[in-house]
């Protein structure tokens, strides 16, 4: 069942994707060579609860921290540990947070340093289809439209769309209906209405789509070794039209990188 979000609810969603953009842009600002995992996770943790809101993962199905912190090979739901990052790793790291009873969640790779040019074209194109799937989300399309613009846009540059794990719509739980795959067939599945607040989260491998999971069971590898991005915002459909409730503005911020990205979204979601 979709749970529908009134103007008001809406924002206050708003404010709980503000802070885990917020928060991972304290992460942000502490991810360089020689960082773990558990002390960028210790960060986040302290910033969820400096903004009055709860670790949303924390607990979750028995997740035992508050990021999910995915290097390399690691699509999502690694476990943090004490392990330093070093010069060409990259981490997808997945927040979430629980403020005014409703979820927040979002995600972003940074690279460490220098990375290879490989690895960062996928980082670079698995963004961009974020953007492309969530400019599908409006009224009147439905969830295949989204899914299959991100996996047109991936595969075209040869990358694995990862088919297990999926979006999802977002609220006082933190998987509601629908599913919101990064696959398939235009005009297909659950119909976009009014309200609906959804993550939108590409998770794109460099090769192979199959993945295998940890024993630990939680940590998601792809099958091939090879490396996987994962970049996530929340957006809620207003007056028919897909808008923005995170912002990666936090992280840009603090990695000092200029883009303008999600401006350009707006200006182009109001000619949709
Ligand atoms: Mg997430
Ligand atoms: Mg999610």
């Amino acid at each position: 069942m979709i749970v529908v979000k009134t103007k008001e609810e809406i924002e206050l969603m708003r404010e709980a994707a503000l802070v885990v953009s917020k928060t991972l842009g304290e992460v942000a600002k502490a991810v360089k060579p020689g960082v773990t995992s558990l002390e960028l996770d210790k960060i986040a943790e302290e910033c969820i609860r400096d903004q009055g809101a709860i670790p949303g993962f924390l607990g979750l199905y028995d997740f035992p921290n508050t990021l999910c912190m995915s290097p390399n090979s690691q699509v999502v739901h690694g476990i943090p540990n004490d392990t330093p990052l070093v010069e060409g790793d990259i981490i997808s790291i997945d927040c979430g947070a629980i403020k005014n009873d409703f979820y927040g969640d979002h995600a972003y790779t940074f690279a460490i340093g220098e990375i290879a040019p490989e690895t960062q074209k996928l980082l670079d194109v698995t963004k961009e289809s974020l953007y492309v799937g969530i400019r599908e989300f409006k009224l009147g399309n439905r969830v295949g439209d989204v899914g299959f613009a991100i996996q047109k846009h991936c595969e075209a540059h040869g990358y694995g769309v990862v088919r297990e794990l999926v979006g999802h719509g977002l609220g006082r739980k933190m998987h509601e209906d629908p599913e919101m795959p990064n696959y398939g067939k235009r005009g297909r599945g659950k119909k976009f209405v009014e309200g609906m607040v959804v993550a939108i989260e590409p998770m794109i491998n460099l090769g192979t789509h199959r993945i295998k999971q940890h024993r630990d069971g939680w940590t998601i590898t792809t099958l091939d070794g090879k490396p996987s991005a994962h970049f996530e915002h929340d957006v809620a459909i207003v007056d028919g039209k897909p808008e923005l409730l995170s912002t990666f503005a936090y992280i840009y911020d603090a990695l000092g990188i200029e883009s303008n990205e999600e401006d350009e979204f707006r200006n182009k979601a109001l000619v949709l």
